[in-house]
């Protein structure tokens, strides 16, 4: 029986596994350094208090036990021999007759700012994302415990970065901090969100009616919007422009850019300045018929050959042709080129609010889009958390 070895356990790894379990003849190993899943575009509502853990990570190996079939191994890869098609982790090692390669990306916090990483979170890792929602928390029960009939002390929180995962963040927290002026009064309102680029626009590569629409809420919202804004050094309690303007911050998320995770560092093969791996029209690495990359840690081009920025429908898609790939492998039968055609884009905006675009022509926006939004979401989870419990009864069974 051949083996196919999927490397990471994010949006492209489970979908490239959906597509394969079917194939009886194979056999199905996913690999990931961490235990869980973790669903990185619902981290906006987990960091402002709207939804819980369990909301954004899913066990892999109860999701694994689901198919039946589908093998979990907790493993941090570190290095890939393509000749001997094994993959090496930490005194362990796999062999596989098919790789795929979908470790994803994490947040660049630029060396030439000095003072980023070092102050400021990311919300690539679960790990991040629930030290920034414990600081949100604390700033929420500091205003909750400011002294009745005192001024308290202003606090701002800066974002950095406002592409897609930057705008999600600031909406809902804003939206978090207008709903809590309702029950822990005036004193939230002493809570400024700043959300800055240093691009001319938010959303930068968004259609005109994304990008108006989405400033029109970050307005109403109360979000301080600051474009052209090219940040410097960040200390710890105050954020440098290059304009030589100051910010005193209480906390700072940067969402500003990604890289490939460090395991594309040790494969030789052409990458671009972000670290993604060049792969062939058919997602190969190398040339390698039976190796694949998927997702963010690949560069993708549409067919105009413009680069697209890195998301989850990329990482499915991108996965699914190679799931269709190595059966049409396994049938000797010809594949075509992968299509990188973008569906559509959705921006959640804090509450029951969004805005989205399908197809280049289906625009919506506000309730209707937030629905729509929900709704994909809603079947991506459901399918997941069927899985789990699946798997669940099939672990209940053998203890
Ligand atoms: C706040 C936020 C909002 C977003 N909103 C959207 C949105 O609305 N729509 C959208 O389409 N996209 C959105 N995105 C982007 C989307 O989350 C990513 O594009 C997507 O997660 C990429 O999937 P992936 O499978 O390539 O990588 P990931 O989901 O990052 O998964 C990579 C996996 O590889 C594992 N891994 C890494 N290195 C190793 C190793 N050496 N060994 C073993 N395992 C390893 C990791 O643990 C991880 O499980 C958002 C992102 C953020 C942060």
């Amino acid at each position: 029986m051949k083996r196919v070895v999927v490397v990471g356990g994010g949006y492209g790894g489970l979908r490239c596994i959906e597509g394969l379990e079917k194939v009886e003849e194979l056999e199905i190993v996913l690999v990931d350094r961490n235990p869980y899943h973790y669903l990185q575009t619902e981290a906006y509502s987990y960091i402002a208090g709207k939804s819980d853990i369990y909301d954004i990570a899913i066990d892999l190996a109860s999701w694994c036990e689901g198919f039946g079939r589908v093998k979990f191994m907790q493993m941090d890869v570190e290095k890939i021999d393509f000749d001997a098609q094994t993959v090496y982790a930490n005194e362990q090692s796999l062999e596989y007759d098919y790789l795929v390669v979908g470790v994803g990306a994490r947040t660049n916090f630029f060396s030439f700012i000095e003072g980023l990483r070092e102050h400021s979170h990311g919300v690539k890792f679960l790990s991040k994302a629930y030290n920034f929602r414990k600081d949100f928390e604390a700033v929420l029960y500091e205003k909750l415990n400011a002294q009745s009939g005192t001024t308290s002390e202003s606090i701002n929180i800066a974002i950095g970065g406002a592409g897609l995962s930057g705008v999600e963040v600031a909406a809902e927290m804003a939206h978090t901090l207008r709903e809590y002026g309702k029950t822990i009064g005036t004193r939230a309102k002493d809570v400024n969100i700043y959300l800055i680029d240093a691009s001319d626009t938010i959303l930068p590569g968004s259609s005109t009616y994304i990008i108006e629409n989405t400033m029109k809420r970050l307005k109403k919202l109360g979000v301080n919007v600051l474009t052209s804004s090219f940040i410097s050094r960040v200390d710890a309690d105050k954020i440098l422009f290059k304009d030589e303007k100051e910010l005193p911050y209480h906390f700072m998320v940067f969402t500003g850019g990604i890289k490939a995770a460090p395991l594309t560092n040790t494969i030789e093969c052409e990458k671009n300045r972000i670290g993604q791996l060049i792969v062939d029209e058919k997602l190969n690495i190398n040339n390698f018929a039976n190796a694949f990359a998927i997702g963010d840690c690949i560069e993708v081009k549409d067919k105009k050959g413009r680069i697209l920025p890195p998301t989850a429908q990329i990482a499915e898609r991108s996965a699914e042709y190679v799931a269709q790939s190595i059966v049409a492998k396994e049938k000797n039968i010809e594949q075509s080129s992968f299509d990188a055609s973008v569906m559509g884009v959705f921006v959640a905006l804090g509450g029951s609010y969004a805005v989205g675009e399908m197809f280049g022509f289906i625009k919506v926006s506000g309730y209707k889009a937030y629905l729509l939004k929900k709704a994909i979401t809603y079947a991506y989870y459901l399918g997941l958390k069927l899985r789990i419990n699946t798997g669940f009864k099939n672990r209940k069974k053998i203890l």
